[in-house]
């Protein structure tokens, strides 16, 4: 591998431990004797099983075994075979449950690595890997296919010779299929061609075409039918950042390429582009989104350019997943479109990976195995010497400095295609609206001028609010008194449609008391404007206009993001207003007015990275304006206005942004300039949280050195949660692997209990 010892990574390839497994996988006699086999339990060692006679021939590395374990018959991966085991009395596994590995050894060995280094067992890690309906195996119903025995080159003379026979159904099947670059179904091709079944069997009989049945899955691309685009003429940036990832790609090199691109530079061409050039090599590509939202549209603008492009998210079902997993597996040249667990597609040959928007934590998974999906990216296309791009008009501070620092390459696209301006931004002073209007207003006047202005033109508005529900605080004029959940020590949200107040938390909903439930005061006020309430105030100062709702209230049905934006999409909504799902990648020409109605509330929360979420909202939100050739406008409304993310913000000036934060995040010894670690414990009963706790700072502090720092114990932000107590450590150091070294010396402690449930967090993205 010719990796260039400049790049260095986000995530350290260091961490791995030699690996002690025999790769023996001789499909045959005394070396498959013993199975080594890892489990989806949260102990990190194998267990050896013998293989039966039977079944030598069919045990391998990489496939799935039926085995007992203790008093159960469990499922667990096979990650080696030997000739002999240590172990006295082992049991036999009952089945091999794959015909071929369903893990490869690429595949083997991230998943290795990924336990390593967020200290989970491999089986955990393998099991995030394989999706749902990959590990149930569902199959989807059998249909015909056909497809042409004959070579292309003489289908004008047969379907010529059959015309003049007078069989004209059988000429057309052919010449549609000759066109169609796909494998039709049986029923696509009578239904187009408009004929019977009849002619398609005596095509057969002739040996002009193969029938043949075959598992499919429904299409998962909604039946949408899509008109192939050209390749855009590229404008001179964006052929130079084409350019430097085709030179990677070309060199079959590893390399990471930050593409700091501003909103509608057409970072998404480039993607296009540098991926046309490897499936042209007969390779494959990953394109990751932040979002499942987001995947119908991107997913959209690939099959405008290829033919094999392929979807894995969770909201597949069991079946459509499945039948994707397998289609990408066969190899064919072409594209994989998904969120964060989409890294996991089984493709053979990767040429490039694109990460969109890589600074979202979405990337990141919030259970275990906690990774971080452009991390394992990095560590995947550095195995198999492809070529990652980090696109993001904010990229993170991390990936910004690797950048600066030399360790990924930068490539620039400032300023927007065919030099369409950025939006103007205004800042609104609220508390200046407070004063003025003496009254807590959610809509400023200038915010409401400027949507009504844009309706009368026939253009369009995104309000966007990041909280659901009508308002996040019930709380008593008399006494203070706040509602809060039970069982969470969180205020819980109101929400109008039902009249009860939710935790955003647990979920528990309960009904509004008439009166504080405290002192009974009879007077209950509502703070906290939430979508639902910006909802409200839009009907009563914009009446005439048509407003939906996007937020994880209205938007629980599979289909249900992908209809709202056709219909934003061709004019049948005037304003969405929406949370953080409306705020990304949305690409609509006639939106000219975005108002965020609260844009300091991150700002609030007890996050280091709450200043860099604040900037990226921004300029992600401005970036839905002004995409069209009309000029977009973007109303900020805070009241901390003056805070250095919003005014850089509003001045669409990135580097100065980092620059003000790089600098508080070295003097704070915070990322990019520290690696960090978290560890929570949660329980009912508070003192042994805390005692645990407290044991494992003990150790962690023994092996401190002067690089590292420990802070806590302490309570979590969000203290009780689910009746749980929530406390937490927080490790800080200067290298990832110290930070290994020191977790290393708790390794013991570090584990849940019937009673506690330890959490460890490698490089968390929330600290609540
Ligand atoms: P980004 O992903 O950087 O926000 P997009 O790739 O979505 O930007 O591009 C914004 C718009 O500009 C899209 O409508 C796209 O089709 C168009 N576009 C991109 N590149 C070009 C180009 N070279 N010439 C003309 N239009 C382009
Ligand atoms: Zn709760």
């Amino acid at each position: 591998m010719k990796t260039p010892p400049s790049l260095i990574l986000v995530a350290q390839g260091d961490m791995m431990p030699p690996m002690t497994l025999s790769t023996n996988t001789t499909p045959t006699g005394a070396g498959n004797r013993i199975a080594q086999i890892v489990l989806n339990i949260p102990v990190d060692r194998s267990f050896d099983y013998t293989v039966p006679e039977e079944m030598r021939a069919h045990i391998a590395r990489g496939k799935r075994v039926k085995i007992p374990f203790g008093p159960r018959v469990t499922t667990g991966y096979c990650i080696g075979t030997a000739t002999s085991s240590t172990v006295r009395g082992l049991k036999p596994i009952l089945r091999v449950l794959d015909e071929k590995p369903i893990l490869d050894a690429d595949m083997l060995e991230l998943t290795r690595w990924m336990a390593s280094y967020y200290r989970c067992s491999w089986g955990e890690a393998l099991d995030a890997v394989l999706p749902g309906g990959v590990k149930r195996e569902s199959m989807a119903r059998e249909k015909m296919f056909a497809s042409l025995a004959i070579p292309a080159e003489s289908i004008p003379a047969t379907a010529q010779a059959l015309r003049s026979a007078g069989r004209e159904a059988q000429a057309k099947i052919l010449e549609w299929m000759v066109d169609t670059p796909r494998t039709p179904h049986v029923a696509e091709i009578t239904k187009t061609v408009g004929c019977s079944l009849s002619p398609l069997t005596s095509l057969e009989k002739a040996g002009k075409i193969r029938l043949e049945r075959r598992r499919v899955a429904p299409d998962p691309f909604f039946d949408q039918s899509v008109e192939r685009t050209e390749p855009l003429a590229l404008n001179p940036a964006q052929a130079a950042v084409v350019k430097q990832v085709d030179e990677l790609t070309d060199a079959q090199t590893f390399g990471v390429v930050l593409l700091h691109g501003v909103t509608g530079s057409g970072k998404t061409e480039v993607y296009l582009q540098t991926i046309d050039h490897v499936v042209r090599e007969g390779k494959q590509a990953i394109v990751l989104v932040p979002e499942i939202a987001l995947t119908p549209q991107a997913v959209r603008r690939f099959r405008e350019r290829f033919d094999n492009v392929y979807v894995l998210h969770s909201m597949l079902s069991d079946t459509q997943r499945y039948a994707q997993w397998q289609a990408i597996r066969q190899g064919l040249p072409g594209v994989v479109i998904g969120p964060r667990s989409a890294i996991f597609a089984p493709v053979r040959e990767l040429g490039v990976l694109v990460i969109d928007e890589e600074h979202e934590s979405t990337f990141k998974q919030q259970s275990t195995p906690r990774y971080h999906a452009r991390d394992v990216g990095i560590m995947r296309a550095r195995r198999q010497n492809a070529v990652v791009i980090l696109g993001s008009a904010t990229p993170s501070l991390e990936s910004y400095s690797n950048a600066t620092g030399g360790k990924f390459a930068l490539a620039e696209l400032p300023e927007r295609v065919e030099e369409r301006p950025m939006p103007k931004m205004t800042i609104v002073d609220m508390q200046n609206e407070f004063v003025e209007q003496k009254r807590q207003v959610i809509l400023s006047r200038l915010l409401v001028k400027e949507m009504k202005t844009a309706l009368d033109c026939g253009e369009q508005a995104i309000l966007f609010i990041n909280r659901r529900g009508y308002s996040t605080h019930v709380q008593c004029r008399r006494c203070g008194y706040v509602l809060t959940c039970e069982q969470c020590a969180i205020a819980l949200t109101y929400h109008r449609s039902g009249e009860f107040a939710l935790c955003h938390y647990c979920n528990t909903a309960i009904g509004v008391p008439g009166a504080c439930p405290d002192c009974h005061g009879p007077d209950l006020r509502y703070t906290g404007a939430g979508t639902q309430k910006v909802e409200d105030v839009l009907a009563q100062v914009l009446s005439e206009a048509r407003v939906v709702r996007m937020d994880s209230d209205t938007m629980r049905r599979r289909d249900a993001y992908e209809k709202t934006f056709c219909d934003f999409g061709e004019g049948r909504i005037d304003v969405l207003i929406g949370t953080q799902m409306i705020a990304k990648g949305l690409d609509f020409p006639n939106v000219t007015v975005v108002g965020v109605v609260a844009a300091d509330l991150a700002l609030n929360l007890p996050d280091f990275r709450a200043a860099e979420r604040t900037f990226q909202l921004l300029a992600q939100v401005g970036g839905r304006t002004g995409r069209g050739s009309k000029e977009g406008k973007v109303i900020v409304q805070a009241f901390n206005h003056n805070h250095y993310s919003i005014t850089t913000a509003s001045r669409h000036d990135y580097a100065a942004f980092a620059q003000t934060e790089l600098a508080q995040r070295r003097t704070a010894g915070y990322p990019p300039y520290a690696r960090m670690a978290r560890v929570l414990v949660e329980g009912k009963k508070e003192d042994l949280v805390m005692a645990l706790l407290e044991s494992i700072a003990a150790k962690l502090k023994a092996a401190r050195s002067d690089t590292v720092r420990i802070l806590g114990p302490a309570p979590a932000p969000v203290e009780r949660a689910e009746g749980s107590y929530r406390q937490h450590l927080l490790i800080w150091a200067a290298t990832a692997k110290q930070i290994q070294n020191v977790l290393g010396m708790a390794d013991g402690l570090l584990k849940s209990t019937a009673s506690l449930r330890v959490t460890l967090d490698i490089d968390p993205t929330s600290l609540m």
